[in-house]
């Protein structure tokens, strides 16, 4: 059998995310680097502060996670809402999640605004539960969350369950949150992008940024790019999952990590109709998350998963179809089409995080795997506080952003992390089931 094509499905349905080079302006108000979701939308919200603006990736527009995504929208936050309501009391815990419905809601609001196409389907979310003591963890904290936010959920048990996913006698349970939504990642940022491009701002792919310094000549910077240097007012580091030595200080407090994803080739769609009739967006209540989703059109299955462990590109795509079938069986004999991988980042604290460096170098950061809705909440507020508006306020901008001693950026303790949560996955997930192949 071939191997899999490494290359992210979204790629096939987009038009090109390679805008024509022009040369580097020689000044500019605001260079952003990093041309993803966070970035894209931060050169929008510039450029209508009336701001000029370049827009500066290492590779192709979207080159990061933003297109290597599974297009999943929820409001999914590291620390759950107990946690932050035992350790910090209710205001903290309210104030975080209400910014996090705003980031949510924000993905939406853009894409209505300004018009985008890109399937957005709001067919809800799925979480399936392997035993009776994650569904009622799970439950709990969706009740606390509903109780002080007012956000609804349904707790399903396994005969509701069987009527929505075709899934194994392994998921005992789950709940149904209906008002998440899915997208197309691919053709969000190809939207954004020829707003970004309509609106006047400069999109220069293939310009790796090396350095950024206080210039000598005044106020400002100097961004050195692979393709010669420009002068900036301000610069709003974008780079998440991708930042690089060049970046050091964000380096020293990131913890980057990849992500897998695998696309199967076209399947019968009575099949998925059976299977998978409501075309929801569906996730285990592991940390090391298996998601699954049907894909824009509704003929392919879409599934991620294995996150931070290290593996070639090459054996994603069987591990990814194993977890497939141990979640839904029926699903028989699939054909692997695409398998890639793309890389997210996380803080110490596991917040994400707005802030500046030292005035004038901006960053937003460090979302996990919940980029989509922060992403595009964060990189906007970042433009908010560079045009000085006060929307920029955030709650993410109020946490020190800190580091570990002797840490450089290279994440040595990943592969031990990984371990004690695969372990710890199996322990909660052994609590009154073992997963087995059949239904
Ligand atoms: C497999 C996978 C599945 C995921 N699924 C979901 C999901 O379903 N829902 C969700 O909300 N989130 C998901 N995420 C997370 C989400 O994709 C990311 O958090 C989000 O895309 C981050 O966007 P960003 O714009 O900040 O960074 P990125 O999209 O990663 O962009 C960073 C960019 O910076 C550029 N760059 C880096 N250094 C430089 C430099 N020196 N000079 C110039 N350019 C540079 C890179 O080339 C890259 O294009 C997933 C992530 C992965 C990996």
């Amino acid at each position: 059998m071939r191997n899999p094509r490494d290359e992210p499905y979204w790629l096939d349905s987009v038009p090109s995310l390679n805008p024509e080079q022009s040369p580097l302006p020689a000044a500019i108000d605001v260079a952003v680097v990093g041309s993803g979701v966070t970035g894209l939308n931060a050169a929008l919200e510039l450029r209508r502060g009336g701001r000029s603006v370049v827009l500066l990736d290492s590779g192709r527009v979207g080159q990061g996670a933003s297109t290597r995504n599974a297009g999943f929208v929820g409001r999914t936050l590291s620390h759950s809402f107990s946690e932050l309501l035992r350790r910090h009391g209710l205001d903290h815990a309210v104030s975080h999640y209400r910014e996090l419905h705003d980031a949510f809601s924000s993905v939406r609001q853009v894409i209505e605004a300004e018009r985008l196409d890109c399937d957005l389907v709001q067919g809800g979310r799925i979480i399936l539960a392997r035993s009776n003591r994650q569904l009622d963890r799970l439950t709990a904290e969706l009740e606390l969350r509903r109780l002080h936010l007012g956000w609804k959920y349904e707790r399903l048990d396994r005969r509701a369950l069987l009527d929505e996913v075709g899934c194994s006698k392994a998921i005992v349970g789950g709940v149904l949150l209906r008002d998440f939504y899915s997208i197309h990642p691919g053709k969000y940022c190809a939207g954004l992008l020829s707003r970004i491009l309509s609106a006047g701002a400069q999109v220069h792919p293939f310009t790796h940024v090396s350095s950024v310094a206080r210039s000598k000549a005044g106020s400002g910077f100097v961004v050195g790019t692979s393709r010669g240097s420009l002068r900036a007012r301000n610069v709003l580091i974008a780079t998440n999952g991708y930042t690089g030595p060049e970046f050091d200080w964000l380096r020293r407090r990131l913890v980057p990590f990849p992500g897998f994803m695998m696309a199967t080739g076209k399947l019968p769609r009575a099949l998925l109709d059976e299977v998978l009739p409501h075309d929801r967006t569906y996730t285990d209540t592991n940390f090391l998350i298996t998601a699954i989703r049907r894909s824009p059109g509704g003929d392919r299955l879409l599934v991620c998963g294995r996150p931070g462990q290290s593996m070639p590109v090459t054996k994603v795509g069987e591990l990814l179809r194993d977890d497939l079938t141990a979640m839904l069986p029926d699903i028989g004999q699939i054909r692997i089409s695409r398998a890639w991988n793309g890389y997210c980042c996380g803080s110490f604290d596991r917040l994400p995080k707005l802030g500046s460096q030292q005035e004038g170098i901006h960053f937003a950061i460090a979302y996990l795997f919940n980029g989509i809705p922060l992403g595009t909440h964060l990189g906007r507020k970042a433009a908010w506080q560079i045009l000085g508006m006060q929307e920029g306020a955030s709650v993410f901008s109020q946490h020190d952003f800190t580091t570990v001693p002797l840490y450089r950026g290279r994440p040595w303790f990943l592969p031990a992390f990984v371990s004690l949560m695969a372990l710890k996955d199996r322990m909660a997930n052994s609590s009154g089931h073992i997963i087995r192949k059949d239904r």
